[in-house]
């Protein structure tokens, strides 16, 4: 049995989504779930682009052990040296750095030749190489370049010192049979290719992300290149909990494994739809809301025989358990610690304190706590963003035969500002007087209200996507009352528009 190293790229090609920014303690907190969860490398970052993508990268270096912590580069010194700052003091660390090779690319894109993309590679190989033993090359547009020239850059770099050569789809053209040949091809020609690990990366334009990366695996491919709910560029990446579980699923086939706990995919998943903000479809497999329900009452009748009639994969493999009740009003601070304690939650005495007094003021307001509802708490825990504004007080009324109105009362620094605004509903009325208040200019791109449990006392989440100047935030925000849970999730986005700007 081979196992297949899993290379989560949720922080840097799922952050490519369009809407899904998220800032150092959002993607702290998603690369400490992606160590639970197993994945061997976390691609935390492109150090070059941006301060805020270096001190990601650094600060998920020094945090969250376990995986392999890397930054990808662009085959240039500068962008090579970055990276190497970025990932310098994680305890196990790689840089991944790429250059085009195909005709396409090299001809408008670069105007160079063949020759002077090769030569590039292998010095910048070198350059990577001085600095950590773990280096990465992926030659771009694979999957459009010449197949020789393919080989001969895979070779010289391989040479050069590279320990993996990954091998991207970057623009999701191949299909599942031609990208299998294609790595075949590789291992068949590349005399020095057992001195690494190929890998792929693929794009799902077609659909066929993951079964492209499938058919890699089947021929010799040893590292795959994925996203949680497989967001990224466009149509996105293969998604690593559909790949996880294909190779799962039928080990039987494919020979293969991963070293993922796949009890902490769900997790993963809504950990990642909550802070970029993006939902995952119904349907979608392993992680859609619908993709453990049955209808059909034929099916019905099998599963109360036998599960296994039509059931390929028990829910609670994937961390999918029924929902079931856990903590109310009457329960104390060790009860509460320890249920966070089994969901792998640990917090320090501070945040315990501030977290129960929200669980308190909830209990108050719900009756039954749920796992989600635990859950949905301590992410309001995350106190990265500083917060310019902060919501003080609200009064809303609407009905029938009347105009809905909001009074709202918001803290600018030390200044308490109140106004009343009216408007087409309670939600538009409470975001008019809170621009009007703050004075901001942001289009709302998007408005999403769902409930966390079951039940007219669930507590509603908001989701709310703000634009300026050509940047999306996505904030959250909730409440028993969606109302206030609206405010919330708007003037946490403007927080977060506001932190950027900084
Ligand atoms: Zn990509």
């Amino acid at each position: 049995m081979r196992t297949i190293r899993i290379f989560d790229t949720t922080l840097r090609d799922g952050e490519q989504s369009p809407g899904a920014a998220m800032n150092i303690g959002e993607k702290l907190q998603i690369a400490k779930q992606l160590a639970r969860l197993g994945v061997d490398i976390i691609e935390a970052g492109f150090a070059i682009t941006s301060p805020g993508d270096f001190e990601a990268i650094k600060t998920i270096g020094g945090e969250v052990e376990g995986p392999i912590i890397c930054s990808l580069a662009r085959a240039k010194d500068a962008d090579i040296k970055r990276a190497w700052e970025a990932i310098k003091d994680a305890p196990k660390r790689r840089i991944h750095t790429f250059h085009s090779t195909s005709e396409i690319h090299l001809k408008y894109q670069f105007r160079i030749d063949q020759a002077e993309a090769l030569r590039r590679s292998v010095e910048m190989v070198k350059l990577a190489k001085s600095y950590v033993d773990d280096v990465e090359f992926s030659p771009m547009d694979a999957t459009r370049t010449d197949i020789g020239y393919l080989c001969e850059v895979t070779e010289a770099v391989i040479e050069a010192g590279a320990t993996t050569v990954n091998i991207p789809d970057t623009v999701g053209y191949s299909i599942p049979s031609e990208f299998g040949a294609l790595i075949k091809t590789l291992h068949e020609r590349v005399p020095n290719i057992d001195k690494a690990i190929i890998a792929v990366h693929c794009h799902n334009d077609l659909g066929l992300a993951t079964s492209n990366s499938l058919a890699a695996v089947l021929n010799g491919a040893g590292q795959i290149e994925c996203t949680i709910n497989g967001i990224g560029e466009r149509a996105g990446n293969c998604s690593m909990e559909e790949v996880v579980m294909a190779l799962r699923t039928r080990s039987d086939l494919f020979n293969a494994d991963t070293n993922i706990t796949t009890e902490e995919i769900m997790r993963s998943s809504k950990l990642v739809t909550k802070i970029t903000g993006m939902s995952v479809q119904p349907n979608k497999a392993i992680v859609g809301a619908n993709a453990f329900s049955h209808e059909s009452g034929i099916h019905q009748d099998g599963l109360l025989k036998e599960k296994s009639t039509y059931e390929i994969i028990r829910p609670e493999t994937v961390g999918l358990h029924k929902t079931k009740y856990v903590l109310g009003k009457l329960s104390g601070r060790h009860a509460f610690k320890t249920r966070l304690g089994e969901l792998g939650y640990t917090l320090s005495d501070d945040e315990l304190n501030t977290a129960f007094e929200r669980f308190k003021k909830l209990a108050d307001q719900k009756k039954e706590i749920f796992d989600e509802d635990l859950e949905s708490l301590i992410a309001q825990e995350d106190t990265t963003v500083p917060e310019l504004y902060s919501l003080e007080d609200m009064h809303i009324s609407s009905g029938f035969n009347e105009q809905p109105t909001a009074t709202i009362k918001i803290k600018i620094g030390g200044e308490a500002i109140e106004k009343t605004e009216h408007g087409d509903g309670p939600v538009d009325a409470i975001f008019k007087a809170i621009t009007s208040i703050t004075g901001t200019k942001s289009n709302l791109i998007k408005y999403e209200v769902k409930a966390i449990t079951g039940g007219t006392d669930a507590l509603g989440e908001v989701v709310c996507s703000l634009e300026e100047d050509n940047k999306s935030v996505s904030g959250h925000g909730a409440d028993t009352d969606i109302i206030v849970a609206s405010a919330k999730a708007y003037i946490n986005a403007l927080n977060k528009l506001a932190a950027r700007k900084r």
